[in-house]
């Protein structure tokens, strides 16, 4: 850190500028948000606080990328889990971690001099989910902790505290998370369209040497079915195969091979599974 600042440096904090696509989520919740940064015009009109976000959708399409964009967006601390840490065989062990999560949050918005924190769980269905027969009285614990704290959201609290849930199978959410005055906003985040896909290789490509005859509405073209995070491969591997070229910049050949290798790989891993 000498002297000489870096070509490119990521921010340290993601904003709504930084998510390719997705522009109806976007707007659903930073409308959403509006309940958070407009508090006390909320409270005098006796409108209940806003507790939890839901998001819902196949893997990396940006959920948790929202997630982070809205605690920039409202200026609120930051705090992430994911549901399977607190799938414990001891009981009461992942109660106390959600206990500790929501304590976290509080105590991080304080040093941040902050007024308002998101607690992001990805994979909530892990946590609010139905499971079978042995751990179900740890996962009760568990839920019911996840309960206790968002009914304990009040809007007049000096920290604020927002709840953004991610879950891609939704179905099994345990309905208790449903309830009016707990998941009380559901925003459904899909893969991107062909202009999405575009945008997100955009902003994938900011710090690579595109060669100027790079079409990238011709790489969203031949991409469809894919999300944020292949996209995002796409543009890695296509700079990785630069390098074995040794060319110094990325050309449409070398995005051409990388679709065709996050596509094999794709493949692969759906074999693999079955
Ligand atoms: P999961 O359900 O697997 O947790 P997710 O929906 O939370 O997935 P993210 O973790 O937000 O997905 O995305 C993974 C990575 O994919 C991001 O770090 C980013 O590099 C890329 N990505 C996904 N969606 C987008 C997008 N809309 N714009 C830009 N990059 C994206």
């Amino acid at each position: 850190s000498v002297g000489k600042k870096p070509a490119s440096r990521a921010p340290s904090y993601l904003s709504f500028d930084d998510i390719g696509g997705q522009d109806h989520p976007k707007r659903e919740l930073m409308e959403a948000l509006e309940f958070m940064v407009k508090r006390e015009e909320i409270q005098k009109l006796g409108i209940r606080p806003l507790k939890g976000i839901l998001l819902t959708g196949p893997p990396g399409t940006g959920k948790t990328l929202l997630a982070k964009a809205a605690a920039h967006h409202t200026n609120s601390a930051f705090v992430s889990a994911s549901g399977s840490e607190f799938v414990e065989m001891y009981v009461g062990v992942g109660a106390g971690r959600i206990r500790d999560l929501f304590k976290e949050a509080r105590s991080k918005a304080v040093k941040q001099k902050r007024n308002s924190a998101i607690v992001f769980i990805d994979e909530i269905d892990g946590i609010g989910g139905k499971r079978d027969g042995g751990q179900q009285r740890e996962y009760d614990q568990t839920l019911n902790q996840l309960l206790t704290e968002m009914d304990g959201i009040q809007g007049d609290e000096s920290i604020r505290i927002l709840l953004i849930g991610a879950t891609n199978r939704k179905e099994l959410l345990d309905p208790a998370l449903l309830r009016p005055g707990r998941f009380d906003r559901h925003i459904q985040v899909d893969m991107p369209d062909k202009t999405g896909r575009e945008h997100i290789l955009r902003l994938h490509g900011r710090n690579k040497p595109l060669d100027p005859e790079v079409s990238l509405a011709k790489v969203a073209e031949e991409t469809f079915g894919f999300s944020g995070a292949q996209l995002e491969s796409v543009m890695n591997e296509a700079a990785i195969y630069a390098m074995r070229d040794t060319s110094d910049h990325v050309d449409q050949t070398h995005l051409t091979q990388a679709i065709d290798k996050v596509m094999m790989g794709e493949r692969m891993d759906r074999e693999t599974t079955k």
